[in-house]
C-alpha cells in the first residue's frame, strides 16, 4: 500500500487587490498612502484629501464609484491643470 502522493500545488499567487483600500499616494507631495477618499452618498460627491500637504479634490460620484475612481479623477484633474 503506497501512500497517496499529495500533488498539492501551491496556490497561485494573486496580486493583492486592495479593494477596500482608500489610501493612495499623493500626486502633490508624493507621500505614499497619505490620501484618503471619503464618500458623501447623499451629495453624490467623493472627496480625496492628503493629510500631509492638505491638498484636496472633490468630484461627482455615482453608485458605482469606488475610491479609486475618485482618486483617478483627481489625477486626471492634475494632468489637465498641467496642460
Ligand atoms: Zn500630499
Amino acid at each position: 500500500m503506497g501512500r497517496r502522493k499529495k500533488t498539492s500545488k501551491p496556490p497561485p499567487k494573486r496580486k493583492a487587490v486592495e479593494k477596500l483600500d482608500t489610501l493612495f499616494d499623493c500626486p502633490f507631495c508624493n507621500h505614499a498612502k497619505s490620501c484618503e477618499v471619503q464618500f458623501n452618498k447623499k451629495a453624490n460627491t467623493g472627496t480625496v484629501s492628503c493629510y500631509k500637504c492638505l491638498e484636496a479634490f472633490q468630484t461627482t460620484i455615482n453608485h458605482l464609484s469606488e475610491a479609486i475612481d475618485v482618486y483617478n479623477d483627481w489625477i486626471d484633474a492634475c494632468e489637465d491643470a498641467k496642460k
